[in-house]
């Protein structure tokens, strides 16, 4: 069925999550408009290092799903597309408390366990996950989504009534933590993030991160992004600026120096040596859930009557960038249907 006025498609924010929904709503040969908000809390997507993190949330058959097509789908572009900004490489994961894991996930990432462990862990490990370098693979997104005809409109959407006005039928409702205000859920909270972009003066090769279980309570990852190294990180819940700190920032490189000492790098005094620093960022999380819980990702189909819909697809918490491609794929088939 045909709008009368707009497009038949909606989709409302241009994050991962929203990119990636438009990209599958476009394969499917639909005409979509994304809308923006550019003056809301700064989009988790732009900040976010990244790196193939999937986080449980809600049914674990369908966090199983999720987790392997987004790393087949993210495996197939490192391999494919190399202009993506989408690459394979080695993580070191060392934990200070034991981790439970279910054994797919470990068969799925051939995770093998680092020997002898170093001090102060009690596990160490090494897996292959997809490494994405964000500050390309968005615009990547967007000049593909743009390539197949998709119009991207900066406004602020209010409401859905707004959009259906605007002769939308079926709106994907992407828009991480303005989702929060958009279908009135409280369980939508913002958690903000800072991270330091610094050269790889250190010929780092491999990603390191710890389960923020030390002393410190915080954790420590470096992510090796293209030719860069990305140092974080931060977790401040119901924080929603876009402002950094300096003492958060040297922090980060502190604990990140003690991580990689750990790991035994001969160079880990470098890291982040004055000179070395080539941005600090923050971005905002869209974390869902009760109490202690940050992904229950949702994605539901909401009739609105006159066969009109909302699509919701948020709540991706600290994990969008890896499973976007498997959120996108599910709401576009709750919004496409049999089409
Ligand atoms: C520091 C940091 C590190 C991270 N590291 C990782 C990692 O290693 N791996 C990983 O997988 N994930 C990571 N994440 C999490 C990941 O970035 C998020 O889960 C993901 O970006 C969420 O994407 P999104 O599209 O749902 O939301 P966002 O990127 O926040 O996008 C929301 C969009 O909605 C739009 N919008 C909102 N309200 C409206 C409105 N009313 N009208 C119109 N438009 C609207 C905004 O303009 C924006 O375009 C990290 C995040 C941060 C901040």
């Amino acid at each position: 069925m045909a709008a009368e006025h707009g497009t038949e498609y909606a989709v409302i924010g241009a994050g991962v999550a929203g990119l990636t929904a438009t990209i599958e709503l476009a394969l499917r040969g639909a005409e979509v408009t994304v809308y923006t908000d550019t003056s809301a809390a700064p989009p988790a997507s732009e900040a976010a290092p990244a790196v193939f993190t999937p986080y449980p949330g809600g049914d674990p058959a369908r966090f199983q799903r999720w987790t392997e097509h987004a790393h087949q789908t993210l495996a197939d572009l490192a391999d494919h597309e190399p202009r993506s900004g989408v690459e394979m490489r080695e993580l070191r994961e060392y934990f200070y408390q034991r981790p439970q894991r279910p054994a797919w996930l470990d068969e799925l990432l051939g995770t093998r366990p680092i020997r002898p462990i170093p001090k102060p862990f009690v596990e160490a490990t090494s897996s292959i996950r997809a490494h994405i370098d964000m500050l390309t693979y968005l615009p990547w997104l967007r000049s593909m989504a743009e390539r197949a005809g998709v119009e991207f409109v900066e406004q602020r959407i209010a409401s859905f009534d707004q959009a259906f006005r605007f002769g939308h039928r079926v709106i994907l409702n992407c828009a991480g933590v303005g989702a929060a205000r958009l279908a009135a859920d409280a369980l939508v909270k913002p958690m903000h993030g800072q991270v330091v972009h610094t050269r790889n003066d250190i010929g780092l090769t491999y990603s390191l991160h710890d389960d923020a279980a030390g002393p410190a309570g915080q954790v420590a990852y470096i992510f090796v992004i293209d030719d860069r190294l990305v140092l974080g990180g931060t977790f401040d819940a119901g924080r929603s600026d876009q402002g950094t700190e300096r003492t958060a920032i040297d922090g980060i490189i502190q604990r990140c120096r003690a991580l990689l000492r750990a790991d035994g790098h001969p160079r880990w005094e470098e890291l982040g040596a004055e000179g070395s620093e080539l941005r600090v960022m923050a971005g905002v999380r869209p974390t869902r859930g009760a109490a202690g819980a940050f992904e229950e990702t949702r994605v539901e189909l909401q009739p609105f009557g006159h066969g009109r819909a909302v699509v919701h697809c948020y709540g991706h918490g600290r994990s969008g960038a890896s499973i976007s491609w498997s959120t996108a794929a599910d709401a576009v088939e709750l919004a496409m249907g049999g089409e």
